[in-house]
């Protein structure tokens, strides 16, 4: 007895991390010892896999019109917010498109052979880009919501969110209701996470059984050509974007990046590591506190280059295992849904998960891909929460240079305070 409250107790403090790690490999060892009759373990995957369904909406919808509201309404911040929201964009775009480069290049899922067993799985005829962009405006938010068109929802969230911000006091409390409930989906998020390494258990037991092994080998694949998408863009692009538009010597930026790339790679949280980027934006890039203090929070909010070009990887990784040829329209619906996607996505762990079951629901890739990955996804969501919070503090750099709030002194000296500290 007295044992067995020992046991219950080590696995209660494990880190969901390493539970969900061990939920991978004891499915994987008894899937494979199994063989096809571990499809009897798939209802754990399925279970978790709606649980996760279940957030999309309302986590999407209310953690949206809060990171817009949480701007303040002076001209000056409109403007800052303005340009931060322009590159926040801009850049997730271009990370997607990274990451979708790299998966096409590297095919990480080619030849698994993987047959989705969900009848609706099969791609929907492509609507044009236009049709995406007319489809994009709600003619009814409600059956939006009800429909869980996420990209309708997303556009309606931010029209609500500017609203609110744009009518004042008299919105104070709408915002308060909204805030209190984001609060309560983060938790339920954090809830519904719990649930994750049985869910994986019960998936990755499947899929082995299924499958066979073999199917770890793509996955050492992912997981390399996520982390070289990370790495090209921070060193590569964030340093050229900075030497280009901001005319600064863009390795004093990579040097103050250590601290905060630290606490994100291991806490897989951009709010988590809040304020880390905002004491090194402040310390070492020389941002004023008033960019840092808007730009930043706000980043962590909306600004998710890391998950957007781990969402590419993942969405041309299942295409491929499961066989599915996508057309450029995918791509474009990909590229978009991701990059309003990843406006959506909590800065919390995990997080980029759920989001990419909406971007290949979105494009009509089968949701049990998402069984593969979730297996290895704590190791992606370090590199990925480490990009973002690259992102976030590359952007504040940015715009403080251009609204006169940056110290270049502080910036020049960057070197010798790394070395101190
Ligand atoms: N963990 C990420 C972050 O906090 C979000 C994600 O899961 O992609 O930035």
């Amino acid at each position: 007895m007295n044992n067995k409250t020992k046991t219950g107790g080590v696995w209660s403090r494990l880190e969901l991390w390493k539970k969900i790690l061990i939920g991978m490999i004891l499915g994987v060892i008894v899937g494979t010892f199994m063989g096809p009759s571990a499809e009897v373990l798939k209802p754990l995957g399925t279970l978790f896999i709606n649980a996760i369904k279940m957030l999309i909406v309302p986590l999407v919808f209310f953690s949206l019109i809060v990171g817009i509201t949480s701007m303040q309404d002076t001209k000056k911040m409109g403007r800052i917010g303005l340009k931060a929201i322009v590159l926040y964009l801009g850049t997730t775009a271009f990370a997607i498109t990274i990451g979708l480069g790299l998966a096409t290049i590297f095919t990480p899922g080619a030849g698994l052979g993987m047959v989705a067993t969900v009848s609706d799985a099969a791609i929907p005829n492509a609507p044009t880009f236009v049709q995406t962009l007319l489809n994009m405006i709600p003619k009814n938010p409600v059956g939006a919501l009800a429909a869980g068109n996420i990209l309708q929802i997303i556009v309606f969230a931010i029209g609500l969110g500017v609203s609110l911000a744009l009518i004042g006091e008299k919105a104070t409390p709408a915002i308060k209701l909204f805030e209190s409930l984001a609060e309560a989906m983060y938790k339920l998020t954090e809830l519904v996470m719990k649930l994750a390494p049985y869910g994986v258990f019960g998936l990755m037991a499947w899929v082995s059984g299924k499958y066979g092994a073999d199917v770890l080998l793509p996955l050492v694949k992912v997981i390399s050509v996520v982390y070289l998408g990370a790495v090209l863009h921070v060193v590569v692009f964030y340093s050229g974007v900075i030497a280009l538009l901001g005319r600064l010597n863009p390795v004093r930026y990579l040097k103050s990046l250590m601290n905060p790339a630290a606490v994100a790679f291991t806490t897989t949280s951009s709010s988590g590591t809040l304020p880390a980027t905002i004491k090194a934006s402040r310390e070492e890039l020389g941002v004023s506190k008033g960019v840092s203090s808007f730009v930043l929070p706000l980043g962590a909010t909306i600004n998710m280059d890391g998950t957007a070009l781990y969402q590419g990887v993942c969405a041309l990784f299942i295409a491929q295992a499961f066989g599915i040829d996508l057309s450029s329209s995918d791509y474009i619906t990909i590229i978009l849904t991701a990059t309003l996607a990843s406006v959506g996505t909590a800065g919390v762990p995990g997080a980029g998960l759920i989001m990419l079951s909406l971007v290949l629901t979105t494009v009509g890739l089968p949701l049990e891909g998402l069984a593969i990955v979730a297996g290895i996804d704590r190791i992606l969501d370090m590199a990925r929460t480490t990009v973002n919070i690259c992102g976030d503090m590359m952007v504040s750099l940015l715009v403080a240079k251009s609204e006169g709030e940056f110290d270049k002194e502080i910036y020049d000296r960057n070197e010798s305070s790394v070395k101190e500290s």
